[in-house]
């Protein structure tokens, strides 16, 4: 596939679509959660109208979106939704993508990024088994199906990564593997084999990459900057952009993410997720087909965020410039610490002490329930310098721990 980098929007209006000059679009997009408020408050900025299907009640979208109450994997409901919609695209990639080829299909309403991208991406494995098909450097993996796939899988050493082919986020679907005492209790606390397992090899990574690609409804594609992603407990804590690694790593890592995103069919933002091993260079660790975590610091640090461009592409408009407009950025996620309202009242203390730092913009992201490890908001740092950003962060980091006790 014959892959084509987009001009950004900045300058001349040559790149310009017929999309561009229509307004009163409307986005419908499954799920309501916090990237699905990110995205309805820019939508509400650039003067485009959202709505959105989730089963939660006042979900965080609904701030700044129109809700309709139900389930992204019910096919009447999705279909009742996408009526009147100009697009539907999603926040969430765990979808009933048959409803939505339906919504293609019968009701003749686009869906961005293709509801076969979403299939693809849904199961962990058949994601990997698809970017090893198009030379996408990933880690060697297998499936599992019982006890003697998971011997084999283990014969080289351990510690081997279990994981779920479906529904993971956060790390809440993998396992490390670190003797063969814990064979069976990996699988039971991954539902069993009928849940649907594979295997990867551990990779030793130097450090975690990932880049934000936005790709065209034609096929073309345009980066946001590399980061590094640094991990607590399997969840993403803070990223730091531009990432601090050789120019040829952070060339490397842009490359495979386009290539990687050139793969997959539709438009939109995707998050591609990598693994830096120093010693055999860069490869995928697995891709979101919508905006991402990792992509949370284009909201203070890039000409153009995240969300903006997902609603760009999805509409058929021109991409904006993903350049930073500072030197660097770096996101810290604000995780629960407790339970119920005694974690409200510690987020929002949180959440309090950052907005006295310099350069910090916090995010907040409106959920009623708060409970240990779950995503509550985050706050961006912007500076000039990489040292002056990380002495904030820094200082961040002791504000933040000290009001989440
Ligand atoms: P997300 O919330 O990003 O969707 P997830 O639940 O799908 O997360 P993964 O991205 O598969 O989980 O893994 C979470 C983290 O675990 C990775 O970011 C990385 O730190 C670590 N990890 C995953 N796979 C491996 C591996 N094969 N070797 C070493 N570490 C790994
Ligand atoms: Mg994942
Ligand atoms: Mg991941």
């Amino acid at each position: 596939q014959p892959r084509q980098r987009v001009g950004s929007g900045s300058g001349s209006h040559a790149g310009a679509t017929e999309e561009d000059l229509v307004h009163d679009r409307v986005v419908g997009v499954l799920g309501g959660g916090q990237l699905g408020r990110m995205l309805a408050l820019e939508a509400a900025r650039m003067g485009i109208q959202i709505r959105f299907l989730d089963p939660t009640e006042n979900a965080p979208a609904a701030v700044a979106a129109e809700q309709l109450v139900g389930s992204f994997q019910d096919r009447d409901k999705i279909l009742e939704f996408a009526q009147g919609c100009d697009v539907v695209t999603v926040e969430i990639e765990h979808v009933n993508t048959a409803a939505l080829e339906e919504v293609q299909s019968e009701l003749g309403v686009s869906v961005h990024p293709s509801p076969e991208t979403l299939r693809i991406i849904q199961d962990k494995f058949a994601q990997k088994q698809h970017l090893m098909q198009h030379g996408i450097p990933v880690v060697q993996c297998m499936e599992i199906n019982d006890l003697s796939d998971l011997h084999n899988a283990c014969a080289k050493g351990y510690p081997v990564m279990l994981k779920a082919r479906r529904l993971a986020y956060d790390g809440r679907g993998n396992y490390i593997i670190g003797g063969a005492s814990q064979l069976d209790e990996a699988v039971g606390a991954l539902g069993g084999f009928e849940a649907g397992l594979y295997a990867e090899q551990w990779v030793p990574f130097a450090k975690e990459l990932a880049v934000m690609v936005a790709r065209t409804r034609d096929g073309r594609v345009l980066p946001f900057p590399v980061v590094e992603t640094i991990h607590r407990e399997s969840i993403c804590f803070v990223t730091e952009a531009p990432a601090d690694v050789p120019r040829e790593v952070a060339d490397e890592a842009r490359d495979v993410a386009e290539r990687a995103v050139g793969c997959l069919d539709g438009a939109g933002v995707f998050g591609v997720e990598l693994f830096w091993v120093a010693s055999g260079g860069v490869i995928v660790n697995e891709i979101a087909p919508r905006p991402h975590n990792s992509g949370h610091y284009t909201m203070d640090g890039c000409r153009t965020s995240q969300f903006e461009q997902h609603l760009r592409a999805v509409l058929g408009w021109q991409l904006g410039d993903p350049g930073m407009g500072a030197g660097c950025a770096v996101m810290y996620n604000l995780l629960g610490e407790a339970e119920g309202e005694e974690g409200l009242a510690r987020a929002r203390r949180a959440l309090a002490t950052a907005r006295g730092l310099p350069g910090a913009v916090a995010h907040w992201y409106g959920k009623e329930g708060i409970t240990k490890r779950r995503k509550i908001g985050h706050i961006n740092i912007v500076g000039e310098s990489r040292e002056a950003v990380r002495e904030q962060l820094a200082t961040l980091d002791q504000l933040a721990a000290n009001a989440l006790q």
